[in-house]
């Protein structure tokens, strides 16, 4: 785990490093690629609330999460013990080609307790101990004998588990980089905070800098209490044009979220992202000033906390919250099967051990009960609309649109959910160097095949679910709160590395990300399709060169310059402050 204390003399001690060190500002900005050379930021800013703020952690957040008897990570490295946990572990696909291949599939997975990674209408991919093999295939029809893969078979699960923690070699070689002028390109300073995956004890502190140093348009939230009673923080970004009068219309809003499941770290380091960058570029860029006078967003990283920190502390692979069970060996409930709506948790209920256990019953998951509560309580007392929700998940690389819960139930809707989607999906793939995501209907996305008839037509085939898809967050916002642009993203990628996805696609996915939000953002306001899109993304505020666009990451660093804004110097604080902070953990 991080240091959170050090003594006042190593900043004294580290300053000339830091004054000597070229500025940071908007390098590496998705907004702004480019670099460029102005003068250092003087160290006065550097309050003491400020640094209380960065560093200071409460000691009650230190303690938690740390079961006795278990090694937790030291210095962002996991124990030995910790990797020991998958050592002998592999990720199985299996290509699914028939109904009864997916029901042998879903049967065996439930009798061995197997941990099911991912699927789609094409794939499953199972989490398995190696010595397990031969009883699971014993389970499965003669057909299925053959069509697996091993996933991952270049690297170890144990060798990709550690290399998903930040590791003390390559912090060395980022902050070397970073300091060294000749050596500072876009691509080493992108933002230090985004070049490893972060735990919460970094997130949060990170989260209360960006609400301290923006406060015209950020502010920190929190939108409920985990079970092991840890904050679940947000960050509300937006600008109200009435100034402090209360608007009569409702704030129309958008929530974006991620964690649900802890493994899936991508999710989270990309809501941090997308926050990041809106925050940043207000001020700046059309679009997204543009953006936070329409809208304001909440942006929560983790809605598991708890689990979250489990993931990092102790489980890697953990996937639920971390609330206890009827069975006592068997803890947590899966966040995303324990809304009310449609909620199926029959099936499962006595199951805990299960990945996907919905708990006992409807809204039986802590933290999602009360994220629920806090969003309804928007609505109902705080004049908010929420007219968009993009829960982000990993992998898969899909964008699934309402119903989860059944296919045969068609959301009142249907038109819409599937343009945006389409939209979306469009908007990440031809972003900078973006991946290609799938649009559909969140059940169809899990159960429907399509096959070519031996005469050459498609033909539909309905699979049985491997997992149920009831009880979701995605159904409860569309339905219950009528969340009008409602989705499910799974993020990169499409089973490489599955929860294990390599640090390097953190900003790549952030950036990706940050096109389909922007995308969103321009379907809210109408103005998609009325002007070419790359123009209304480059619109320069006034004063700036017409020639400004938002850059490709490749793009050169000449011929760009920013707008003179507001926040400028709390831009050019944020990014020192942060490089500060990374020198002085190690
Ligand atoms: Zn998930």
């Amino acid at each position: 785990m991080c240091r959170l204390t050090f003594p006042l003399v190593s900043l004294l001690f580290i300053a000339p490093l830091i004054t000597a060190a070229p500025p940071a500002t908007q390098c590496g900005h998705p907004f702004h690629t480019p670099c460029h050379e102005h003068n250092p930021r003087p160290w006065r800013r550097l309050s003491d609330a400020i640094i209380r703020r960065i560093w200071g952690l409460p000691e009650r957040q230190k303690s938690l999460g740390a079961p006795s008897g278990e090694a937790p990570i030291a210095g962002g490295v996991p124990s030995g013990k910790l990797l020991a946990r998958y050592g002998e572990d592999i990720v199985m696909r299996f290509n699914i080609s028939s109904a009864d291949e997916a029901s042998a599939l879903a049967e065996a997975s439930d009798i061995l307790f197997l941990d099911v990674w991912e699927f789609n209408e094409n794939w499953v991919d199972i989490r398995i101990a190696k010595d397990v093999v031969p009883s699971l295939l014993g389970l499965l029809p003669p057909s299925l004998q053959t069509s697996h893969v091993a996933l991952m078979q270049d690297l170890d699960l144990a060798q990709a588990i550690f290399d998903s923690y930040p590791s003390p070699s390559s912090t060395q070689t980022h902050d070397d980089r970073s300091f060294t002028p000749t050596l500072r390109t876009s691509s080493s300073t992108e933002n230090l905070f985004f070049q490893d995956y972060q735990p919460l004890s970094v997130v949060i502190p990170w989260m209360n800098l960006l609400a301290s140093m923006f406060p015209t348009h950020v502010r920190r939230i929190n939108v409920g209490i985990s079970f092991e009673g840890r904050d679940i923080p947000a960050l509300r970004v937006g600008v109200h044009p009435t100034n402090g009068e209360q608007p009569s219309d409702p704030r129309k809003t958008v929530l974006v979220t991620a964690g649900s499941h802890a493994r899936e770290w991508i999710s989270t380091s990309t809501v941090n992202y997308l926050a990041w960058s809106l925050i940043t570029s207000y001020g700046k860029y059309s679009t997204a000033t543009h953006l936070l006078e329409s809208f304001d967003f909440v942006f929560v990283p983790t809605l598991n906390p708890d689990g979250y920190v489990y993931s990092w502390e102790t489980d890697r692979l953990w996937r639920k919250n971390r609330q206890p069970t009827s069975l006592r060996f068997c803890r947590g409930v899966d966040l995303d099967r324990t809304y009310p709506f449609q909620w199926d948790g029959e099936s499962s209920r006595g199951n805990p051990c299960s990945e996907s256990f919905a708990g006992d019953s409807p809204f039986a998951g802590v933290e999602a009960r009360r994220f629920a509560e806090w969003a309804k309580n928007e609505t109902e007392n705080n004049n908010v609309n929420f007219v968009g929700f993009l829960d982000l998940h990993s992998y898969s690389q899909q964008v699934l649109y309402p119903y989860s819960f059944s296919c045969s139930t068609q959301p009142p809707t249907l038109e819409d959910l599937e343009e945006l989607a389409l939209g979306l999906a469009k908007a990440i793939r031809i972003s900078r160097k973006g991946r290609s995501y799938r649009a559909t209907s969140a059940c169809e996305g899990n159960v429907i095949i399509s096959k070519n008839t031996p005469d050459g037509k498609k033909e539909k085939i309905v699979l049985p679910r491997i997992e149920t898809g009831g009880g979701s967050a995605l159904d409860w916002f569309y339905h219950e709160l009528r969340v009008k642009h409602a989705y499910q993203i799974k993020l990169r990628d499409t089973g490489s590395y599955g929860f294990l996805l390599p640090k390097e696609n953190i900003i790549p996915t952030g950036q990706e990300m940050l096109d389909a939000v922007l995308y969103l953002g321009r379907y809210m306001l109408g103005t998609v399709g009325l002007e070419d899109e790359e123009t209304e993304n480059s619109k320069p505020l006034e004063g700036q060169k017409p020639t400004e666009q938002i850059p490709n990451e490749d793009d050169d660093a000449e011929g760009y310059e920013e707008v003179t804004g507001v926040e400028e110097d709390a831009a050019d604080e944020y990014d020192t402050l942060w490089e500060l902070r990374r020198r002085i953990k190690r």
